[in-house]
C-alpha cells in the first residue's frame, strides 16, 4: 500500500500532467459574451447576405490535405495532423474550404444552387513547432461560393466578412489585396523570380522555399530577406490579358462599394490551391489578419480533376475575439436573468426544482444558487443578478407558497403557486 506521501506526490504529478495541448486555447465562461456574439454575428450576417449553413467533418481524408497543397506537398505533410486506424490514415482538417467542396463534388451539391453560397464554422488544425503565440487548433468561421469564376464573388465574400466585423464594431477595416495568377502566368513570373532569387543572399529557409514556390518568400520575416524582397519581380507585370481583367474588375468592384485598400505586389498566402485574388481584411495597423481568403478556381482540379471555381474567406474568431477585447469593444450584453430563486431547507428545495423547471418551461429565465445553504448566501447572490427573487423557506414550502420581492424598491408579496409564472410574469412588467 503506497504511504500518505507516496499518494500525495501522485496527485500532484498528474495534476501537473494532464492540461490543455500547447498550440490549444479553451474559450472560458467568462469569454461568453464576447464569442456569443462572434457567433451571432456571423450567423445574422450569413442570413443577410444569403448563405446556406454547411457542416463537414473534422476528420477527413488526409489525400483531401496533401492534394490541396501542390508542390508544397511535403510541407502540408509535417503540418498535418494524420490520425492511424484500421482503415487506413485520416487527417485533422487543415483548411475548411478543401471539405466544402469535397462536398459539393461528392453530394453534387452545385445541382440544388448556382453558385453554392455557403457559411460554417469549427476548428481547423495544424502541426508544427510550437513556439510563441503559434495556435494548433484555430477556431474559423467562412464563407465560400462555388461554381463561378465572376469577379463580382471575390468581392462579396470580402464584403460578407467585413459585415460580420462590422456588426462586432470594428470601424477601422482595410483589405490588403494582391493577385496571384493563374497556371499560365505566374508559372512564367515564378521562373523569373527564382532566378532573381538565386542570385541573392537569402535565409536558408527561403533557398528551400524558392525550389516549390519562389512566391513563398514574401512570407519569411527575416530583416535581410526582407531588404531583398522590395527589388523582387512584381507579379502584375506578368499577368496575362486574362487575369489582368479580372483583377481590375475586382479592384473596381472594391472601389464601387468604398472598401478602404491597400494593394501590395508581395503580399501572398500561404495556400497552394489560391489563383487570382487573394486579400486579407485588417484592422487598423494591425499587421495580424482578422480574415483572410482568395479564389481557388483550381482546387476541384487538384483534388478530382474537375473543373470547379470558388472563393472563400475564413476567419479566426480567437484573433477576433481578442482583438474586440483589447479595442475595449464590448458586446452587447445578454439580457441577464431577471428571476433568482432562492430555497432554504430541504422541502422547499424540492419544491423550488419544481417551480423553477416550470418557470423556464414557459421561457422564464431564473438563475438561482440553491446549492448555499443559508438565505443570507442566497440573498447576497440575488442581489448581484436579478430585480426579482423568489423565495420558498419552511414556512411558505409548507403553505405550497412563494415569497416574491423586489430586490431594489423591498416590495414583496406571497404567491401561490398556481399560475406562477402568469403572476411572476405581472412582477418583472
Ligand atoms: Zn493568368
Ligand atoms: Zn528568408
Amino acid at each position: 500500500m503506497p504511504t500518505q506521501k507516496k499518494i500525495k506526490q501522485k496527485k500532484t504529478k498528474s495534476s501537473q500532467d494532464i492540461a490543455s495541448v500547447s498550440g490549444m486555447r479553451d474559450i472560458h465562461p467568462k469569454d461568453g459574451e464576447w464569442w456569443r456574439a462572434i457567433i451571432d454575428s456571423g450567423r445574422a450576417i450569413a442570413e443577410i447576405y444569403d448563405f446556406a449553413y454547411i457542416e463537414t467533418p473534422i476528420i477527413e481524408s488526409t489525400d483531401l490535405f496533401l492534394r490541396s497543397a501542390g508542390v508544397e506537398k511535403d510541407i502540408a505533410k509535417k503540418r498535418l495532423f494524420e490520425i492511424e486506424t484500421k482503415e487506413g490514415r485520416f487527417a485533422l482538417r487543415s483548411d475548411l474550404s478543401a471539405p466544402v467542396l469535397r462536398s459539393y463534388v461528392e453530394h453534387r451539391l452545385g445541382y440544388f444552387s448556382s453558385p453554392l453560397r455557403v457559411y460554417h464554422y469549427g476548428p481547423v488544425f495544424r502541426n508544427g513547432p510550437i513556439k510563441d503565440g503559434f495556435e494548433r487548433e484555430v477556431k474559423q468561421w467562412g464563407f465560400d461560393i462555388v461554381g463561378d469564376n465572376d469577379p463580382v464573388y471575390d468581392v462579396q465574400v470580402m464584403l460578407v466578412a467585413m459585415g460580420m466585423l462590422k456588426q462586432l464594431k470594428f470601424t477601422d477595416l482595410k483589405v490588403k489585396i494582391n493577385t496571384v495568377g493563374c497556371k499560365v502566368c505566374r508559372t512564367n513570373y515564378r521562373d523569373k523570380l527564382r532566378a532573381y532569387l538565386k542570385k541573392q543572399k537569402l535565409c536558408e529557409d527561403c533557398k528551400e522555399t524558392i525550389e516549390g514556390n519562389p512566391m513563398h518568400c514574401f512570407l519569411c520575416e527575416n530583416s535581410s530577406c526582407k531588404a531583398i524582397h522590395k527589388e523582387a519581380p512584381i507579379i502584375l507585370d506578368f499577368l496575362c490579358q486574362g487575369c489582368n481583367n479580372h483583377f481590375k474588375s475586382v479592384l473596381e468592384f472594391v472601389e464601387e462599394n468604398g472598401i478602404a485598400y491597400e494593394p501590395d505586389p508581395y503580399f501572398v498566402r500561404e495556400k497552394e490551391y489560391y489563383n487570382r485574388t487573394i486579400f486579407e481584411v485588417i484592422s487598423g495597423d494591425n499587421p495580424l489578419s482578422l480574415a483572410g481568403g482568395g479564389r481557388y478556381d483550381y482546387l476541384a482540379d487538384m483534388l478530382f480533376g474537375k473543373t470547379i471555381p470558388g472563393v472563400g474567406v475564413a476567419l479566426s474568431l480567437q484573433r477576433i475575439m481578442d482583438r474586440m477585447k483589447a479595442k475595449g469593444l464590448h458586446p452587447q450584453k445578454k439580457e441577464k436573468p431577471k428571476v433568482f430563486f432562492i430555497a432554504v431547507g430541504e422541502q422547499a428545495k424540492k419544491m423550488s426544482v419544481r417551480l423553477i423547471n416550470e418557470l423556464r418551461g414557459v421561457g422564464i429565465p431564473v438563475a438561482e444558487e440553491l446549492g448555499k445553504k443559508t438565505l443570507r448566501l442566497q440573498l447576497k447572490a440575488a442581489e448581484k443578478e436579478a430585480g426579482i427573487a423568489l423565495i420558498v423557506g419552511q414556512k411558505e414550502a409548507f403553505e405550497g407558497t412563494v415569497m416574491i420581492r423586489n430586490i431594489k424598491t423591498g416590495a414583496q408579496e406571497t404567491l401561490v403557486t398556481e399560475k406562477l409564472a402568469e403572476q411572476v410574469r405581472k412582477w418583472l412588467k
